[in-house]
């Protein structure tokens, strides 16, 4: 079980998170991902048994995406009557569509899925919104309006803060100034984005992790997801499960040092 004292203040705000959070991707994507095993999208029942552990153990925050098929939908259908407990963050960028994903960073794009994101989750107001990157972060930052729309829309109050998640180590760094959170992947095999974790510590922004048990090819899950949450600077480790006893494992296991 987390205790609330072991919460961590997810950058400048105020709003406090659970040091593993719950990632969604399993919730309602099985195809065009790359879990060594093929599963079910679980339903709603077992979702919900899932978020109730998942709020029993302490765990107050889950990341999702429109990417992630309609796992957007049912979480804001089963967390409707608990909406101020949850911190939940989801992404602007890429979009599923016929089993496979594509990509829009323009304002209208972000516009039109921003509107989507709080219509599913059925709420006022989104905790925290990722650039979710194609993987060419450079222009991503630096020629798509993405950046600039999120900020127009967190000036109308419909977002709290702006994230960023990327996938190098140098290029990222060009969105320092226009992002509160950064998502970075940190697992024993890839650390290649420890800088951008030690340039978050310099500009106090959050620093989410993702792939922390390297997509569930790690073999150590206990020792992988130790060394994330204890890493200098870590904010919080999204894990995506939708098996409880591995949920459970996870808090269980955890060495808070
Ligand atoms: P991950 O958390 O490193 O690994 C998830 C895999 O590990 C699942 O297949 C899960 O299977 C397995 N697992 C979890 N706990 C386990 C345990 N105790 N023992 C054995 N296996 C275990 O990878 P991820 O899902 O790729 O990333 C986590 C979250 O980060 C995602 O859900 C998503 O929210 C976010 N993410 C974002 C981006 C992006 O922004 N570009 C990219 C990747 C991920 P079971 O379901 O069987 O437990």
């Amino acid at each position: 079980m987390i205790s609330k004292r072991n919460y961590r203040t997810l950058g400048e705000s105020d709003i406090l998170v659970s040091p593993i959070g719950l990632g969604s991707v399993k919730f309602g994507r099985n195809t065009g991902v790359k879990y060594p095993e093929a599963f079910a999208i679980p339903d709603d029942d077992d979702l919900k048994a899932l978020l109730d552990l998942a709020r029993e153990l302490g765990i107050n925050y889950i990341d999702t995406a429109p990417a992630y098929a309609d796992s957007e939908t049912k979480l804001g259908k089963l967390l409707a009557h608990s909406r101020d407990y949850w911190c939940l963050s989801t992404k602007v960028g890429e979009y599923y569509q016929s089993g496979r994903s594509h990509y829009d960073f323009s304002a209208a794009a972000t516009q039109t899925s921003i509107e989507a994101s709080l219509k599913n989750l059925r709420t006022d107001v989104l905790d925290l919104v990722f650039v979710h990157s194609d993987g060419d972060d450079e222009r991503v930052i630096t020629q798509t309006d993405v950046l600039e729309s999120l900020q127009n829309l967190k000036d109308k109050g419909l977002i709290k803060l702006i994230g960023y998640s990327g996938k190098s180590e140098t290029e990222c760094l060009l969105a320092m100034n226009y992002v509160d959170i950064f998502m970075i992947t940190l697992n024993e095999q890839d650390q290649s984005q420890v800088p951008l974790i030690q340039a978050c510590q310099q500009y106090n922004k959050g620093v989410v992790i993702k792939k922390a048990l390297a997509s569930g090819y790690s073999t150590d899950t206990n020792a992988a997801l130790n060394f994330a949450v204890n890493f200098p600077g870590v904010t919080s480790v999204i894990v995506g499960t939708i098996n409880p006893d591995h949920l459970k494992e996870n808090v269980t296991g955890l060495v808070a040092e």
